[in-house]
């Protein structure tokens, strides 16, 4: 459902004015200043995920913001047919392939920053600058303790093994992150063997493919497969509920390419009102004072390498980190699908 949300005070935008006076309370130092600005974001990202961030960035500044939350194929279409009418002033999404998407329909403008370019490493944002990542999840291997000997993992291709018959349980293909893991494989491992490996896996299922992560941790939990892959917030969701689950996090790939990664991440749109205004809150979001709450909100990895990850993310261990270019995702998602639907992967 879509929302137009407001996180503006009207106290605080009245005295903004200057038509009424706002209690001496309610004024934050920024909002003293004349005609504060008024951002709008369109967000993939959910509202209980930004709407912190953005509180506090309109108490340090007196930059209003307002959002929509949505998934991010009715977000860019709606951009998309808005064009250059739209309010919009920035794009929130998850997953590169979507931002990646979002910078191929023309969308998004190039930032250059200096501030963005010290906070996000360069293969978490666009080539062009058009997106920055803002926080990194890992797509990893949750097993069920009791049934697997941690030496029975090792990477995301031996999940075809003859070995995991009957006991694996998979996410669908038609959701973008599984999209842009079998496109690391194909950009890693050429199509070929992709495709030898992903029919592997379909081979191996023990039960039809789940319509989200959280399903497919739960079939583990339940005794209907012994492993899956996931995003690893979902993992850190489900420790949070269930802490004595019977499940453990498995980090594949760690003697060659490492770990897929992927981000959430954003940009200011090609016809935003307030670019300057949309550029200072994309570098805040990135800075250090942040990307704590960005990355905490979420059970996520910053991406500004000054800041940690949670003791709890923390948690589960340091490991090695595929560093190819998350664009890549998005640019060979189409072969990523083909493939998919080749195997009969739903
Ligand atoms: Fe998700």
């Amino acid at each position: 459902m879509r929302k137009l949300i407001s996180v503006v005070a009207l106290a605080t935008l009245a005295a903004g004015c200057g038509k009424q006076e706002a209690p001496e309370a309610a004024k934050t130092e920024a909002a003293k200043s004349a005609d504060p600005v008024t951002l709008t974001v369109y967000s993939a990202r959910k509202e209980h995920l930004i709407k912190p961030l953005f509180d506090l960035y309109t108490e340090k500044t007196g930059t209003q913001i307002q959002y929509i939350t949505d998934k991010a194929a009715p977000l860019l279409s709606r951009l998309n047919s808005e064009g250059a009418n739209t309010p919009a002033d920035m794009l929130i999404t998850v997953d590169a392939g979507n931002l990646w998407k979002a910078a191929a329909d023309g969308v998004l403008a190039s930032v250059d920053s200096e501030a963005l370019e010290a906070n996000v490493p360069a293969n978490l944002q666009d080539e062009n600058n058009q997106w920055f990542g803002l926080s990194i999840r890992a797509r990893t291997i949750i097993y069920a303790k009791d049934r697997v000997k941690e030496g029975e993992l090792s990477t995301y291709e031996a999940l075809a093994d003859e070995q995991w018959k009957g006991r694996l349980c998979l996410r669908t293909s038609k959701k973008v992150y599984n999209q842009s893991l079998v496109a690391s494989m194909i950009s890693n491992l050429g199509e070929e063997k992709t495709e030898k490996i992903v029919g592997g896996w379909v081979n191996n299922l023990a039960t039809d493919v789940f319509s989200n992560d959280t399903k497919a941790m739960n079939a583990v939990q339940a005794g209907q497969c012994d492993a899956t892959v996931v995003n690893t917030y979902y993992y850190g969701r489900l420790q949070a509920k269930a802490p004595d689950a019977n499940l453990a996090i498995f980090w594949p790939n760690q003697e060659d390419r490492g770990v897929h990664i992927n981000i959430s991440g954003a940009g200011v749109t090609k016809y935003a009102k307030n670019p300057a205004e949309a550029q200072k809150l994309l570098e805040w979001l990135s800075s250090e004072e942040a990307q704590q709450q960005f990355a905490q909100l979420n059970h996520e990895y910053p991406v500004n390498a000054k800041v940690s990850a949670t003791p709890e993310v923390q948690a589960w261990g340091d490991f090695k980190r595929d560093e190819l270019n998350v664009s890549e995702a998005g640019r060979l998602q189409p072969a990523s699908v083909k493939l998919m639907d080749r195997v009969n992967y739903r």
